[in-house]
């Protein structure tokens, strides 16, 4: 079985940045990567908020840039290859992959982020691509001149609103609460746009369609207003993620809602196992933030590959 130094499992931000900062060290570093490096930022029209892009760049460039960093500097990228299990064997680990190849790693970095939620209502499977997404960068152009609902009250539904808004002719959101939660300056920009219209106190009961296509939702009030139905073309439902943690759900320490618990350095409860990112439990969670966990888990995991090596002689 092939050995290598750090196996870094998933390509965003945090996993990139963990492969840049190992590859660097000259640490044998291979990054695995259920389709292509990027993570969940590829599906993010535009992100302002990374530091040295004062006009801002697209999550798929940004999401380039890395990736050709860590390669540049000799990280291997094994991309369509799904991580089944992570087991310890020794002070190592065994990690085999959906096509049952396996390599055995001294220290492994768990960055495989989070995954929308579902609303988990009537209606929701059955018009998935009918007029149900979760993307608005993939599915947005299918709406031109259309009328969509974005769920949800989070940078995510506000971001997202705002550019669907290039496409739509009318953009509703609907948010459970009379406030948002998202970024005051992204707010600021949504209450400014003249095609965005507001559901406030209103969550979704169900979806509705005829002849394989969305035709609108059925709306509960979380207030004493009626229940409605809003006739729609599209739903982009944005109500928070989850962590993909079920990977080392039997290893280490997880929160009640499944974030992965680290130390400041970002080492789990299991020894020689770390974690940075989405899936881990974390205030904030921002490109940066990724980065930054991504950076600090390689340094440690680095420290604990030499010292390990350095004992056995
Ligand atoms: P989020 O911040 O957790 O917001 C989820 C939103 O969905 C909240 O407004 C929540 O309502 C609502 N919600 C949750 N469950 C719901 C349900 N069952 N029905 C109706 N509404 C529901 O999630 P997110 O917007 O996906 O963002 C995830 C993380 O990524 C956050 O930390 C966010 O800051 C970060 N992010 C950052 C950026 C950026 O900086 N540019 C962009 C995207 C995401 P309540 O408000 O009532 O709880």
């Amino acid at each position: 079985m092939e050995t290598i130094d750090i196996a870094v499992i998933g390509g965003g931000p945090a996993g990139l940045t963990a492969a840049l900062y190992a590859a660097r060290a000259r640490a044998k570093t291979v990054v695995f990567e259920t389709a292509l490096p990027g993570g969940q930022i590829v599906t993010t029209d535009h992100v302002e908020n990374y530091p040295a892009f004062p006009e801002g760049i697209s999550g798929a460039e940004l999401a380039d840039l890395m990736y050709r960093q860590a390669e540049r500097f000799g990280a291997e990228f094994r991309t369509f290859a799904s991580v089944e299990h992570i087991e310890p064997s020794d002070l190592d680990f065994i990690i085999t992959d959906s096509e049952g190849q396996q390599v055995l790693a001294h220290s492994a970095i768990l960055a495989t982020g989070a995954v929308p939620k579902k609303l988990g209502v009537p209606g929701e499977a059955e018009f998935t691509g009918r007029g149900v997404s979760w993307c608005a960068t993939c599915d947005g152009a299918l709406f031109r001149d259309k009328t969509v609902a974005v769920i949800g009250g989070g940078d995510a539904a506000v971001e997202e609103a705002l550019f669907l808004t290039k496409f739509a002719t009318r953009v509703w959101i609907v948010h459970r609460r009379d406030e948002l939660r998202a970024t005051k300056c992204i707010q600021e920009r949504c209450f400014e746009n003249e095609k965005i219209s507001f559901k406030w106190s209103r969550v979704v009961a169900e979806i509705k369609g005829a002849e394989g296509k969305v035709t609108g939702i059925q709306l509960s009030a979380t207030n004493d207003e009626p229940d409605e139905f809003l006739p729609l073309d599209g739903i982009f439902i944005f109500v928070g993620v989850e962590p993909r943690s079920s990977l080392v759900a039997d290893l280490c320490d997880l929160d009640d809602a499944g974030y992965v618990k680290i130390d400041h350095s970002g080492l789990t409860s299991y020894p020689g196992l770390y974690a940075a990112g989405d899936v881990t439990v974390s205030d904030l969670k921002q490109v940066i933030t990724a980065a930054s966990g991504g950076a600090s888990a390689a340094f440690e995991a680095l420290k604990y590959v030499d010292d390990r090596l350095c004992s056995i002689g």
